[in-house]
């Protein structure tokens, strides 16, 4: 341990974010980092509790609690504070292929879990991750790792997100061939088309990309297998497949109106957003516009945040998110204790722009849509929205949904965005390569394995597991590629 104290003379500083007023004005990121020094501060606030539960990774009650990637936190928060950054790099790249997307991105199921957090507030584990790897590439030691030895071995992975780039990464470090097939016309996944820019810019995915293809990725885009691609031609000429095509069946809302025009689901809209920024700085005007629009977002997750990011920063004239749950609390309930992961309520960096816009958080709870009405050309014009009442069943005992007879209201609507959540993959390339699915339309494997039905053929990332999280696709990655290289080599070291 750095500091013995560290915790007690320091409080968490986090970097400083922009006012929300002024970082709407474009796409970009939008945390100015700490210096030197006060990052040196923070990492000596990990106290080496001895029980990490920060890097546990495990279940707890149905949730994560702690780095599903294992990350050795306290050992590189400890060289962090002693100045030995280029250790705790190398220490943080032994369990984590990506740290620079895991810390923009990751709820930081670690700070949730810091003994710090306990009684106090936790170590800015995030924070200190990303300044080492940053550190990283501006000191030039993130430089190609070409194998010294190729295994001969030809491994096929389809589908760029994080859990595919993660299995290319660790396959083709372990010296065998990797081609990565992408749908799309850039590579990335949820990262490229899904996670906005401001809070991920997409020349952090080149950057990573260009260091894998030096390293011998080969990186195939515009390539859809199984339907544009031949599943039969790539089982032939590889000898081991991984699928990670990602979860992207959206979850529809079956109401009256639903053929109104002016409804999208989440994810075309943001990816037309980041697609034409990317294409033209926006210039092309061939994305979906809130300009101007009353936008509403059904789903009060972190994708409907998203679309309200994006909504305010295209100018729209009102937004609000619908969400059928009752709010969370302020403060953890007694029954979810530390280290579990925390249900209470937070307002995300969307939902902080609204508020400084329209003066007004843009979540309203405990509703649904009941109707979407249109106009005589079929344009959306409003939604009808009704309150929703929690009430337990009689045959399941469980807590169940009943709407609040004369509670509908109408709210103004030219644009409506369904963030309503995903319901498993896609079944055409899975088919295609003869991979059996789940209940739950996920590939199916044993329970800890990823190796499917189908000899050489492996499943890994949100394919796999069902819409997760960045970190939880990497990890995915990495274990598929584990077995993947014992299935090829007889054995496996990773
Ligand atoms: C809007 C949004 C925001 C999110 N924000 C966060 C966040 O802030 N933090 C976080 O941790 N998680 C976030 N997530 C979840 C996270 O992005 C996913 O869990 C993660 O990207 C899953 O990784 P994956 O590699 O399994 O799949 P994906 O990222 O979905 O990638 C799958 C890739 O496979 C490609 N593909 C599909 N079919 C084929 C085919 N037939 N041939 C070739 N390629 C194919 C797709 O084009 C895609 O590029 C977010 C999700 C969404 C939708
Ligand atoms: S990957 Fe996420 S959970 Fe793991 S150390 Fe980084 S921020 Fe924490």
């Amino acid at each position: 341990m750095g500091k013995a104290t560290g915790f007690l003379e320091y409080t968490r500083v986090e970097t400083t974010a922009k006012e929300s007023l002024e970082r709407i004005k474009d796409f970009n990121e939008f945390h100015t980092p700490l210096s030197e020094e006060q990052r040196r501060e923070q990492a000596a606030r990990c106290m080496d509790c001895g029980v990490p539960f920060c890097q546990n990774g495990k279940m707890l009650c149905g949730m994560i609690s702690g780095c599903p990637l294992n990350n050795l936190i306290p050992e590189w928060n400890d060289l962090l504070y002693h100045g030995q950054k280029e250790q705790a790099l190398s220490r943080l790249l032994m369990t984590n292929n990506f740290p620079e997307f895991t810390s923009r991105v990751c709820p930081a199921l670690c700070e949730k879990a810091c003994t710090c957090g306990l009684d106090g507030t936790p170590v800015t584990v995030r924070e200190n991750e990303r300044s080492i790897i940053e550190f990283g590439f501006e000191s030039g030691l993130m430089e190609p790792q070409i194998p010294k030895v190729r295994s001969g071995k030809k491994v096929a992975v389809i589908g760029s997100g994080p859990s595919g780039l993660a299995a290319a990464d660790t396959l083709n470090k372990r010296g065998h061939s990797v081609t990565v097939y992408e749908r799309s016309d850039r590579v990335g996944g949820l990262l490229m088309y899904g996670i906005p820019n401001m809070k991920l810019e997409k020349h952090i995915i080149q950057r990573r990309t260009d260091l894998m293809a030096a390293e011998g990725v080969k990186f195939v885009t515009n390539a859809n297998v199984g339907a544009d691609v031949s599943a039969d031609d790539i089982l032939k000429d590889f000898d081991a497949v991984i699928l990670a095509c990602g979860s992207s069946n959206p979850r529809d809302i079956k109401a009256e109106g639903r053929d109104a025009k002016g409804i999208y689901f989440a994810v075309d809209f943001l990816k037309s957003t980041t697609k034409s920024l990317l294409d033209s700085d926006l210039t092309d005007g061939k994305f979906i516009s809130a300009k101007d629009k009353n936008v509403v977002i059904i789903g009060g997750g972190d994708t409907g945040n998203d679309c309200v990011g994006t909504s305010v920063r295209h100018g729209c004239k009102s937004v609000t998110q619908l969400e059928m749950m009752p709010k969370l609390p302020d403060e953890r309930a007694d029954s979810n204790p530390w280290p579990q992961w925390p249900r209470v309520c937070k307002t995300d960096y969307g939902q902080e722009e609204a508020i400084a816009v329209f003066g007004r958080d843009p979540r309203i709870y405990t509703t649904t849509v009941k109707e979407f009405i249109k106009d005589e050309k079929g344009n959306l014009t409003a939604i009808k929205t009704v309150k929703l009442e929690f009430v337990t069943d009689e045959k399941s005992g469980r807590k169940v949904p009943r709407e609040i007879e004369g509670s509908e209201e109408l709210l103004p609507c030219e644009l409506c965005l369904i963030a309503a959540g995903f319901l498993g993959c896609q079944s055409y390339v899975a088919d295609a390569f003869g991979a059996e699915l789940d209940q739950r339309t996920n590939v199916k494997t044993e329970t800890g394995s990823h190796a499917t039905n189908i000899p050489k053929v492996f499943a890994a990332g949100d394919m796999h597991i069902g819409q997760s999280l960045v970190v939880r696709a990497i990890r995915e990655g990495r274990d598929a590629a584990a077995e993947a290289d014992r299935y090829l080599m007889g054995y496996t070291n990773l």
